[in-house]
């Protein structure tokens, strides 16, 4: 029998009326010859007053007794809706975390699942009942009660449909799905009809906040479908899977971070070790850290910037004067007023031109781009916050991402015919094997690799001015130049700023070439290059919600006295580049490094 995980988030049991409507659902599923089973969040606002009232006692209450608060309001939501259920004539069981066995680590108010039972869920399933989860909470191993961290029950929901190997696992909210942008920004922003992990991933860290994003890991390591709907309509919302809707189109979506700050520490002594100081500090305050960028060093020293969140920003520059002072450093910068304008897509990785649309798009309104950085799947700049709305729409537009496809594929997506793209671990017995075998929400890391097959070209003292992006990367492309990784550092003191990026080994020459070309008619200082780079990179699942690896990796490279040379971090991929004659060292350290949780 086909069995369905529904998740009804606060929302949508706001109410009575609500909750029946969601009990009907449900049951709905049940007569069409489903096992069901319901996992629900708090009613409303019920997690946000309950915080409230501890805050009225007191602004430090002890994290186990809060979790035991919040846990409350999950309890309420399954007792009401097995009423509910009955009151309609069926039958139901509601579960807390505990007593389905959902096991967690200790980490009061931001647990994660370690493993989850199922032989009680499948006895109450096979009595006929609909089966109603708490979603949000567990216990850890000492039975003290556990919460997952806000938005939480989604990651129920998914580690639930893993577990069960449910055949469809469908998150009811109040939107209707994902949409190529935030719609209250870009009027025209469309709804997907589907999208894949790693964009959900990166869109999600980027403020597009459909789902808790540890539950988008949950569906990538164990392959489960996700059916983002309204619970107000019964039509198709969007399914979170392998493949996106167009794989052959560059861009999937587009999002804006706009409370962001951004930081630089100019005249940093260019040695092993330098950005391993600044972000271990970081990262010891618990800031999570995006868009590094460190100029490759003139004179012995560099600028590194990078950005923090806007409210974070003054904790953020505490630890960096501090590690100014052991690093050397000869200033610190720091802007609050940015945003950060990033578009995300699977199918970039096999195309040529993107970034140079985007920066195109940008320089034909004007709009100065400060940084730039670039992953496989990713391409982020930072703009003034003044101008970043405008700049959303914009590159949405460029992209094409209000436009409808012309083949809409609104075909039933199942396990079988979308396997997972990763590893083609299809089977079921593989995915059971390997939940048991770990702890589930477990940092897992597919794959560590070295690509020595790039060279490195750095323009220097470019003019900070809009469009010069856009101009030196048109002018390389029309060389007939592949472009991998980009980056451009924040304008120095000097007002300049340089611009790095990567290309194939065998076309550095006429790389340089036309980079010279570039710099004279831009009037930018000079061209450098390294002839043999090595990119390392580590993938996989769970590199920021689990904060550090980032930090494991420098640490790892900085130890054998490697220096880093470019930098790149996203959801699914970190990316540094080294000299050349240090990437097998910087690969064997990296397997070392990251030993534990290699798979
Ligand atoms: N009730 C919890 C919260 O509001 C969990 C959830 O809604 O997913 O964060
Ligand atoms: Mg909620």
């Amino acid at each position: 029998m086909p069995l369905i995980v529904q998740k009804f988030g606060g929302s949508s049991v706001a109410n009575p009326e609500k909750i029946l409507r969601a009990a009907r659902r449900a049951i709905r599923a049940q007569q069409e010859g489903s096992q069901v089973v319901m996992v629900v969040s708090a009613m409303g606002d019920t997690t946000d007053d309950l915080l409230e009232l501890a805050a009225k006692i007191t602004d430090r209450p002890p994290a186990r007794e809060m979790d035991m608060l919040l846990s409350t309001g999950e309890q309420v939501s399954v007792a009401l809706m097995a009423i509910a259920i009955h009151s309609l004539g069926h039958k139901a069981v509601s579960l807390t975390g505990a007593q389905i066995g959902v096991k967690t680590d200790a980490s009061y108010r931001k647990a994660r699942i370690k493993s989850i039972e199922t032989a009680r869920l499948r006895k109450s399933l096979d009595d006929g009942n609909i089966v109603i989860a708490a979603g949000f909470q567990g216990i850890d191993d000492d039975f003290n009660i556990t919460t997952l961290g806000r938005g939480g029950s989604d990651t129920t929901a998914v580690a639930l449909a893993a577990v069960l190997r449910a055949d469809a696992c469908e998150i009811y909210t109040d939107v209707d799905g994902v949409y190529t942008t935030d719609p209250r920004v870009v009027p025209e922003a469309r709804r997907v009809s589907r999208i894949s992990y790693d964009e959900m991933l990166e869109l999600a860290s980027l403020g597009a906040g459909v789902m808790h994003s540890r539950s988008i890991e949950f569906g990538k390591k164990f392959d489960v479908p996700i059916h983002v709907r309204s619970s107000f309509t019964d039509s198709n919302g969007t399914m979170i899977v392998a493949e996106p809707e167009r794989p052959d189109l560059p861009v999937s979506g587009a999002a804006i971070t706009k409370d962001e700050a951004r930081i630089t520490v100019q005249g940093v002594i260019d040695k092993p070790g330098s950005s391993l100081e600044i972000f271990s500090r970081i990262a010891a305050k618990n800031i999570s850290v995006d868009m590094i960028v460190q100029n490759i060093g003139e004179s012995g020293r560099a600028d590194i910037s990078f950005t923090v969140p806007q409210n974070e920003l003054e904790t953020a520059l505490e630890a960096v004067r501090d590690a100014a002072k052991v690093v050397g450093a000869e200033g610190i910068t720091s802007d609050d007023s940015v945003a950060k304008i990033s578009v995300v897509g699977l199918g970039m990785a096999k195309q040529t031109g993107v970034a140079q649309k985007m920066f195109r798009s940008l320089a034909d309104a004007g709009i100065n781009i400060q940084m730039i950085t670039t992953s496989e799947i990713k391409i982020s700049v930072l703009v003034s916050r003044e101008r970043s709305p405008e700049a959303l729409r914009i590159v949405h537009h460029v992209f094409e991402l209000d436009s409808t496809p012309h083949a809409p594929r609104e075909d039933s997506i199942t396990r079988s015919v979308m396997p997972t793209m990763r590893t083609g671990e299809s089977d079921a017995a593989a995915v059971v094997a390997r939940l048991q075998s770990m702890n589930m929400e477990d940092l897992t890391i597919d794959e560590i690799s070295l690509d020595a097959s790039q060279a490195r070209v750095t323009i220097s003292g470019v003019p900070d001015k809009p469009g010069l992006a856009a101009k030196v990367f048109e002018d390389v492309a029309a060389a007939g130049i592949f472009v991998d990784m980009i980056v451009q550092s924040h304008p120095s003191a000097a007002g300049t700023a340089t611009l790095s990026f990567t290309v194939p080994q065998n076309q550095l020459t006429k790389s340089v070439e036309a980079a010279k070309r570039i710099a004279q008619s831009l009037g930018c200082k000079q061209v450098t290059s390294s002839p043999t780079i090595g990119k390392l990179s580590v993938s996989g699942v769970g590199l920021r919600t689990h904060v550090g690896v980032a930090i494991r990796m420098f640490k790892a490279l900085s130890d054998a006295g490697i220096n880093l040379e470019m930098i790149n971090t996203s959801e699914v991929r970190v990316n540094v580049v080294v000299d050349g004659a240090a990437g097998e060292k910087g690969l064997t350290q990296l397997q070392a490094a990251f030993a534990d949780v290699l798979r």
